[in-house]
């Protein structure tokens, strides 16, 4: 074995309706006096919960997927109209988003408390977007100093954006076996996250409420964040930039619909990754012993997104993105990959039709 491994420094505070005694803690350990309390609108209601023995100074609400410029301009604004010291961020991606769009230029210590199992709180990664153009970078500065992770905080997530959230989770978990930076610590994560996520993510459909189901999948949205975070972007998040960037396509549904095609299609050149995929999802029994039987039988059990048509992406667009996405594939693939390729691919995911066959 050779490999370089980066560990992010953040601290994990994990605990069921825990959150407002975790936040209150880890805000007076920071010495923050003057706090921006960030959640969407949809958000608020979790936020109030957990943000009441905290000094806030300043509530935003002003909340949008992918922190168009002008979104973060006005929340960059409101922070230093209030001279804030720290930043609480309550939601999903999005609001997060939007904390580590402040804390970039600010450099502002952010935490963040998820309330879907999108990860983004666990990686040095941002994203803003300018019209249709959206722009990805890494920045230790947005890196949150402290998680707090509440599963009592996301039963009031629906049960389809749970189910797409934690796939998306489960493709952060995938394509981290064949990343460019790639190694056995991400994999062995990774792997972990797997197999959290198909316990967690069936009880969550059978009971949104169920604690233990939602605890599994939160955890599992850490681990799949960790090793995405080191690993970096694999073909599968390559193609969903792609697709969510220039047809303004729903994150976690994109994510949840494309990754039985890339694993389809990247499996055969990676055994090894396949093999731990496989034993990881059907470690509960689902699925006939494949990597991609495993992962079709769980998203049959979880109803979940299966055809980019359904979102709206269509027919006429293929050849564009392919083309948009060739230069972005990652050398190192498992499998060299055509514009003839990404075509097939994007063609079957568009209309859900069998992985098994597409390639
Ligand atoms: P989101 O944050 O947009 O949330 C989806 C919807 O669910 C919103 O309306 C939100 O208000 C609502 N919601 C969230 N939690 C809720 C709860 N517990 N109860 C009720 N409603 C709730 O979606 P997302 O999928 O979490 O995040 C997507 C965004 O995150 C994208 O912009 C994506 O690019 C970004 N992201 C970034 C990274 C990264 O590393 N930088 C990683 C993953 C995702």
């Amino acid at each position: 074995m050779r490999f370089v491994h980066d560990t992010l420094p953040q601290r994990v505070c994990f605990g069921s309706a825990a959150a407002a005694a975790n936040v209150s803690r880890e805000i007076g350990r920071l010495g923050a006096a003057r706090v921006m309390l960030i959640a969407a609108p949809s958000e608020m209601h979790l936020a109030d919960t957990i943000a009441t023995d905290i000094p806030v100074a300043v509530r935003h609400d002003d909340v949008v997927m992918h922190v168009p410029v002008e979104v973060a301009a006005r929340a960059r604004q409101a922070a230093a109209d209030s001279s804030v010291d720290a930043l609480l961020s309550v939601g999903g991606g999005s609001t997060t988003g939007l904390a580590k769009a402040v804390a970039m230029t600010t450099g502002l210590p952010i935490v963040a408390v998820p309330t879907t199992y999108a990860g983004s709180e666990a990686t040095p990664v941002w994203g803003l977007t300018e019209g249709a153009r959206k722009t990805t970078g890494v920045d230790q500065r947005v890196l949150p100093k402290v998680i707090v992770y509440d599963a009592a905080l996301t039963m009031s997530l629906p049960v389809d954006m749970s189910v797409a959230s934690g796939l998306n989770a489960l493709a952060h978990c995938v394509d981290s076996m064949w990343a460019p930076n790639a190694d056995p610590i991400n994999a062995a994560l990774a792997a972990e996250g797997i197999r959290s996520l198909a316990d967690g993510l069936p009880k969550v459909v059978a009971d949104p409420m169920d604690l233990d189901g939602r605890e599994h999948a939160l955890y599992a949205a850490y681990l799949s964040a960790a090793a995405f975070a080191s690993a970096g972007s694999g073909l599968h998040h390559k193609i969903c930039h792609v697709l969510g960037g220039r047809y303004n396509l729903p994150h976690a549904q994109t994510h949840a619909t494309v990754l039985p095609y890339v694993l389809a299609f990247n499996a055969p050149a990676a055994p090894d990754a396949e093999r731990r995929i496989a034993t990881a999802l059907n470690s509960t029994g689902l699925g006939g012993g494949t990597a991609l039987d495993g992962l079709v039988a769980l998203k049959r059990e979880l109803d979940a997104p299966h055809a980019l048509a359904d979102y709206g992406f269509t027919e006429d667009s293929i050849d564009e993105a392919a083309e948009a996405i060739l230069p972005a594939v990652p050398p190192s693939n498992p499998r060299p990959v055509t514009a003839e390729d990404l075509r097939a691919l994007l063609r079957a995911a568009l209309s859900g039709s069998d992985p098994g066959t597409a390639f």
